[in-house]
């Protein structure tokens, strides 16, 4: 399938087909295909500047950070805008070894491991993909790097057990978007956030894939843990609505006696991107995320939400075993018994590209789920839609 066109929730391909789209480039294009305030915003500020170092100030970034830092992070800390939520994760590890240097081992040894679980996804530089807690993510390219030990997600008694004394951080997806949409209990969170104070240890949240609306909120982890207050937040994906950007975002809490604020240990010259923010894609940026929020177009994401939940509930086809995630973060987990799969294919995919022969693109989510990412403000009429398509098909398993 070669897709040339978009505009909202539809795209069309080389051949003329049109599809609904539900899989929005993986959980990036928030307000659909060709939003005009985005194309809007990205014209006007292409026939202005599309891009200086960030040697000079770049008011856009300015801009940008106070929105994300004002409205939907709602905590004071500061951010730096990368080119990917790979990047994104790798500046959250960065910080993470700093932060070991500042607060080191009693003995003076810096402390580095970050732990991380078992089905995460964080991205695939060197960083990224060795925090990933998924052996087919790391395959043949190991040695990794060092510093990062996996364990079981929602599991409070196995993290308390692992920390140890080279232990600096927690990184985790508040729901687990590419391994299979899983979401954090909030037991689970909660006992986080308090083995990060007790240890004295940076609580990270990979918003990736869940931040900026997409789950019912800003910012995932508050409809999980509201009380929660991150050290450091990644995100990519939804914030650019479709052009390449991404953050990381780290607290002003001070981290010593001193009132050394946890974001001054990325000062200038710690870090650096060439392309990283420049002023094209933080005025698109801008627009999308000024959007969702003037819009509500989080709560759009809770309304279709709890359409979605409803009508699968009320098929009761024996194929699905259950709904997962949140806002219009869902993943429909099926049977694989009742799907049959040629070799070297997933329950998942085969679902799938039968569901886009029927002119729906969804995206799987591990072996037997398939995910649900419609833009944030798609409509009744077209989730109605999409569901009737998902209903045929899955009927016929
Ligand atoms: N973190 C999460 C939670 C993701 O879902 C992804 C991508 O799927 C990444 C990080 C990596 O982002 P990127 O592909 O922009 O590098």
């Amino acid at each position: 399938m070669v897709p040339v066109r978009g505009e909202g929730c539809r795209l069309w391909d080389d051949a003329g087909n049109s599809y609904l789209d539900f899989c929005t480039g993986i959980a990036v294009c928030s307000l659909g295909h060709c939003h005009p305030r985005v194309v809007a915003a990205i014209r006007e500020q292409a026939g202005k500047l599309l891009h200086v170092s960030n040697l000079y100030q770049i008011p856009q970034q300015a801009e940008l950070a106070r929105e994300i830092n004002t409205h939907h992070v709602c905590l004071p800390g500061k951010v730096f805008f990368s080119n990917s939520g790979a990047e994104a994760n790798d500046g959250l590890i960065k910080a993470a070894r700093r932060f070991g240097h500042h607060r080191p081992q009693p003995d003076g040894s810096p402390r580095f491991e970050v732990i991380t679980f078992l089905q995460s996804f964080h991205g695939r530089t060197l960083g990224s993909m060795a925090a990933t807690g998924q052996t087919k993510i790391q395959e043949g390219f190991d040695p990794l790097l060092p510093g990062f030990r996996y364990l079981p997600y929602n599991d409070a008694a196995a993290l308390a057990a692992a920390i140890n004394p080279n232990t600096a951080a927690i990184l985790l997806e508040p729901i687990q978007g590419e391994g299979g949409v899983n979401t954090a209990t909030p037991e689970f969170l909660r006992s986080v956030a308090a083995i990060c104070h007790q240890h004295d240890l940076l609580l990270m949240l990979d918003e990736v894939q869940t931040g900026f609306g997409r789950c019912g909120d800003p910012m995932a982890w508050r409809m999980i843990a509201p009380e929660l207050t991150p050290d450091g937040i990644s995100w990519a994906k939804g914030m650019g609505g479709g052009v390449p950007i991404g953050a990381f975002w780290l607290s002003d809490r001070t981290i010593d006696q001193a009132g050394t604020p946890l974001s001054s240990l990325m000062g200038p010259g710690s870090h650096g991107s060439t392309y990283g923010g420049n002023p094209l894609v933080c005025a698109a940026s801008l627009a999308v995320l000024q959007e969702i929020r003037e819009q509500n177009l989080a709560a759009n994401a809770l309304l279709m939400e709890a359409r979605i939940r409803q009508t699968i509930h009320a098929w009761q086809l024996p194929v699905i075993i259950e709904v997962r995630g949140l806002g219009l973060l869902l993943g429909v987990h099926l049977d694989p018994a009742r799907i049959p799969t040629p070799a070297g294919k997933t329950p998942a995919l085969v679902v799938v590209t039968k569901l886009m022969e029927h002119g729906l693109l969804l995206v799987p989510a591990g072996p037997h789920t398939i995910r649900l990412l419609p833009p944030l403000n798609v409509t009744t009429a077209e989730i109605d839609e999409a569901l009737a398509i998902l209903h045929r098909v899955l009927s016929d398993f």
